[in-house]
């Protein structure tokens, strides 16, 4: 019977043996580690007003320099972040960097830009949020309406209800509330015109083979009637061609995003790019 229960546990404990469920182990094991071993970081997309091409803003998109496999992106390992909670204290620090970074940018004379964070699901439902976001904006002395909450579609109509609690508690502050991913979720119209939010952005999936007319072209005019309608700015992302451009400013999107107008980039990268003079 040793034979049998032996080989049973040589299989299981086989090092070779790696199994997705392995490696979401050990990149678990990272995770936790990596807020205190400062392993993150926080790339920055500009937003910029389609007519004029002027940024009005950036996006912070987190980044995280894993010891060994590099430079992840957030699909890789916010999933995992989330599911066990570690998006909490990751999420903070996302908030106060971001702000840290505008207070930064802010002293060198950039006064106009504002800053976006993406917030997840777990993150929008802690109470503790409120005060994060408020001892943040605090501590960097930035005013409260430059900084955008973004949250999906998706979060957002999941409790739609608490959502607009969150939001109104959120605006009440003065902040920003953005609707990300926008055309992927469901929404009730319903709670979408109680929701305090100041932007729809357009999911990438409908910019991505946009034709002058077509299928696409009609639900972004379709998006862009409703925000119209509902009092908000309308926001393209993934826009990667000159054409895209041009279609999605005529359609009356008044915000775009995408590799065209600037990649995610280190706030270095950025502050090199727009020394002032003097
Ligand atoms: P998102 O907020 O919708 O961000 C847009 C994503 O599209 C980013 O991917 C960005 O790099 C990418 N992108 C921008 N322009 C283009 C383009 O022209 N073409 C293509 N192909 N892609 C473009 P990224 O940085 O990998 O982030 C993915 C998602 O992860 C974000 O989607 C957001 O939902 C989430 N995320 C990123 N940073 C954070 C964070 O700090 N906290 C939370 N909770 N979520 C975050
Ligand atoms: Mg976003
Ligand atoms: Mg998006
Ligand atoms: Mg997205």
């Amino acid at each position: 019977h040793t034979k049998h229960t032996g080989r049973n546990g040589y299989h299981f404990f086989q090092p070779s043996m790696n199994t997705f469920a392995q490696q979401q182990l050990q990149l678990m094991n990272d995770l936790w580690m990596a807020v205190e071993r400062q392993e993150l970081r926080l790339h920055y997309q500009p937003k910029c007003q389609a007519s004029s091409g002027t940024i009005m803003g950036f996006e912070a998109l987190l980044r995280w320099e894993h010891p060994t496999k590099g430079l992840l992106a957030p699909d890789v390992f916010l999933p995992l972040a989330e599911k066990t909670g570690i998006i909490i204290p990751m999420g903070n620090w996302v908030i106060n960097e971001a702000c840290r970074q505008l207070s930064e940018w802010r002293s060198q004379g950039q006064l106009e830009w504002s800053m976006a964070v993406n917030l997840s699901a777990l993150q929008f439902e802690q109470p503790m949020l409120l005060d994060t976001v408020l001892a943040c904006l605090e501590r960097h002395h930035i005013p409260a309406e430059m900084l955008i909450l973004e949250v999906t579609e998706t979060t957002a109509m999941h409790n739609p209800e608490q959502s607009v609690e969150v939001l109104t508690r959120l605006t009440e502050l003065g902040v920003k509330a953005s609707i990300d991913d926008f055309g992927t979720g469901y929404s009730s119209l319903l709670y979408l015109k109680r929701l305090p939010a100041c932007e729809l952005k357009i999911d990438r999936a409908f910019v991505k083979e946009l034709k002058g007319e077509g299928e696409d072209a009609t639900i972004v005019s379709a998006i862009v009637a409703l925000a119209r309608t509902l009092n908000l700015r309308v926001v393209a992302e993934g826009v990667e061609t000159q054409a895209q451009l041009e279609f999605l400013t005529q359609l009356g999107c008044n915000t775009l995003q995408g590799y065209l107008l600037g990649k995610p980039e280190s706030a270095e990268a950025i502050t090199a790019s727009h020394q002032k003079a003097g």
